[in-house]
């Protein structure tokens, strides 16, 4: 479903990720842990095209995102290329970033109206069918601030999944929220993860979450995956010495 080949990003002189190699497969649920500034959040940044690699190519369901084939060969991808592969993905961000000034089903139907064309009415459908998932279809007609952290949170989720996405991104969703509220979002996500089929990549903190959600389990660190696995045996017998330090600071 998704490949990182090689991909290199850097900031100037510094490196961020360093030849990654990846590979994701249909459905898979992976979890993204490691320190701050690894670069979990620069790979689904580059997955969904807000970044572009220096190097290497980063595949979606076989085809090429940053890169597209002209003439047998690789060429840098242009604007009309990138958005048809990115409308297969999804991303839920730290910080909700919903628009104040709708009300929660306004924010989950706004896209689906105006980028893939549907009516109003099989928007307010969809819509309300996302909201009744995510356990907010009685906030329907609230405005963001007038709902918790963990209600907009589960808006913004929502929000995304209208898009009808085979991949979601999630970084950090809960990290900005009070502790009382982080429970209600990664139970929606595990709910997601039940009524969908769906490939999830999700950089977190919640290792207990990881543990019993994830698939697989990738430790990042200075931009190279240092150790990956199934999510049970790595986070309870990580063998790498700085996955167990890693583990030790944050259990
Ligand atoms: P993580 O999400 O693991 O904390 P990031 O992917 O956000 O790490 O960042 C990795 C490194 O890249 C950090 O050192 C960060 O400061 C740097 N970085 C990220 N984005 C940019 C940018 N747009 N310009 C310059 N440096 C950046
Ligand atoms: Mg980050």
């Amino acid at each position: 479903m998704v490949r990182f080949d090689k991909v290199t990003k850097r900031f100037g002189d510094l490196v961020v990720l360093n030849a990654l190699d990846l590979d994701i497969a249909p459905n898979e649920r992976v979890a993204i842990i490691g320190p701050s500034g690894s670069g979990k959040s620069t790979l689904l940044r580059l997955l969904m095209t807000l970044e572009t690699p220096n190097e290497g190519v980063i595949y979606v369901e076989g085809e090429p995102l940053n890169m597209m084939p002209r003439n047998g060969k690789l060429v840098p991808a242009d604007e009309r290329h990138i958005r048809r592969v990115r409308q297969r993905i999804g991303m839920v961000f730290q910080h909700f970033h919903l628009f104040p000034h709708m009300s929660a089903l306004g924010n989950v139907i706004e896209a689906p109206i105006h980028v893939l064309g549907l009516s109003r009415q099989e928007a307010v459908a969809r819509g309300e069918e996302l909201l009744e998932m995510v356990g907010l279809v009685d906030k329907r007609d609230q405005r963001p601030s007038q709902l918790s952290g963990g209600q907009q949170q589960r808006v913004a989720i929502a929000r995304s999944l209208a898009m009808r996405p085979d991949i979601m991104l999630f970084d950090e969703v809960t990290s900005a929220l009070d502790p009382e509220l982080v429970g209600e979002v990664l139970s929606t996500i595990r709910r997601i993860g039940e009524e969908h089929n769906i490939t999830m990549l999700i950089v977190t903190h919640e290792m207990g979450f990881a543990k019993e959600f994830a698939d697989r389990v990738c430790f990042f660190d200075e931009g190279k995956i240092c150790e990956q696995g199934p999510a049970k045996e790595l986070l309870t017998n990580p063998q790498n010495p700085r996955t167990q330090r890693f583990l030790q600071a944050v259990l």
